[in-house]
């Protein structure tokens, strides 16, 4: 173990908000003790999320200090009372390579009752309403630990879950996408929008993907993508993917539109759906309030889906389908826990495809 104490990690602490260089500490902490049904996993490597970046600038601001950091990768290390029979139940030990639902229901309400643990009142995610994994050491439910799928290293099973439970859920879960139809997914070169392209490609659907410059071309057809809209960032932004959805359908349009854009997004996806069309989003990060169009809702006969997260049981879905298909989540850099700052910049730029992942050990 790396600390330099029995009792205490190295952890990147958020202490204010704003400028990632004043507002995360890295220090020690205390070593945290696992209460009644919960585990500690020693975390081996973490991945940022744009949750990250959004908590940092206090949208949703969380009480301070606060370890953030929805995923990880670890080892079992300690257990409370009654987690030792959740976890065998799964046959999980101690000293076991564990990967992390970042999603913790409250197990009491209809939701949970009736399995659909994301859509519990008392939703919580791991590193904003309670201490997360960019830590060398992080407690959590035993219900919230799986096996760490053996064919991925631990940058690779630390960029997995947050996103790619995410993408499946909006996916299979919420659009319901079928093999034969096409899914268009905007900004495919982030954390969901990669898992989207991976999936499909997986499970032999055709995409659309659009970035913004022909730079990430490549790696998003590497990916899975089966075509790719340049868009630039001008104001016509929506024109060109409804073109470009146009040309590529022969006028049909696509079945699903996979977003996490917002406002940018919902209007030229109702332009770019076929009838019947859904548009599933798990974000707004280009604003939450687009015009309605309710015209073409119900002339297209348009669902607009809402997701977020993950239920427990799209994270065991996602994780058999993992296995199945050997899928490798794109990791687009890594750094060590002491320059989470830069990590955060990284991520904020833009510029990477994939994932950001942090080394704890
Ligand atoms: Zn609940």
């Amino acid at each position: 173990m790396a600390t330099n104490s029995t009792d205490l990690m190295r952890a990147a602490v958020l202490v204010g908000e704003g400028d990632p260089d004043t507002a995360l500490v890295v220090r020690d902490e205390p070593l945290p003790e696992p209460g009644i049904g919960q585990v500690r996993v020693r975390v081996t490597a973490a991945a940022l999320n744009h949750l990250d970046v959004w908590i940092r600038k206090g949208l949703p601001s969380v009480p301070k200090p606060r370890i953030m950091g929805a995923d990880g990768v670890g080892i079992v290390d300690a257990v409370g009372a009654g987690a030792e029979a959740v976890l065998a139940e799964r046959g999980i030990s101690v000293g076991d390579r564990v990967v992390l639902d970042p999603g913790m229901s409250c197990g009491a309400c209809r939701a949970c009752a009736s399995g659909d643990t994301s859509l519990c009142r008392h939703f919580q995610v791991l590193g904003e309403h309670v201490a997360g994994t960019h830590a060398e050491a992080v407690v959590l439910p035993a219900v919230g630990v799986h096996a760490a799928p053996a064919h991925l290293d631990d940058d690779a099973a630390a960029a997995l879950m947050l996103t790619s439970a995410t993408s499946w859920r909006m996916l299979f879960t919420r659009a319901q996408v079928q093999v034969h139809e096409r899914v268009l997914v905007w900004g495919a070169s982030s954390g969901v929008g990669t898992a989207a392209l991976q999936l499909c490609r997986a499970a032999g659907i055709e995409t659309i993907a659009t970035t913004r410059g022909e730079d990430k071309v490549d790696a998003l057809r590497e990916l899975g993508a089966d075509h790719v809209i340049v868009t630039g960032s001008g104001e016509d932004f929506g024109d060109r993917v409804v073109a470009g959805v146009e040309d590529i359908t022969g006028g049909e349009g696509v079945e699903v539109a996979f977003d996490h854009l917002g406002k940018v997004a919902w209007e030229p996806s109702m332009l770019a759906l076929a009838r019947g069309g859904r548009y599933v989003t798990c974000g707004a990060s280009t604003g939450p309030m687009p015009r309605a169009f309710i015209t073409r809702l119900f002339w297209k006969q348009l669902s607009m889906l809402g997701s977020t997260m993950a239920s427990r049981h799209d994270v065991e879905a996602l994780l058999a389908f993992v296995r199945r298909h050997e899928i490798v989540p794109r990791v687009d850099s890594t750094f060590a826990l002491e320059d989470v700052a830069a990590a955060h910049r990284h991520l904020e730029s833009a510029a990477q495809v994939g994932k950001v992942v942090l080394r704890v050990r």
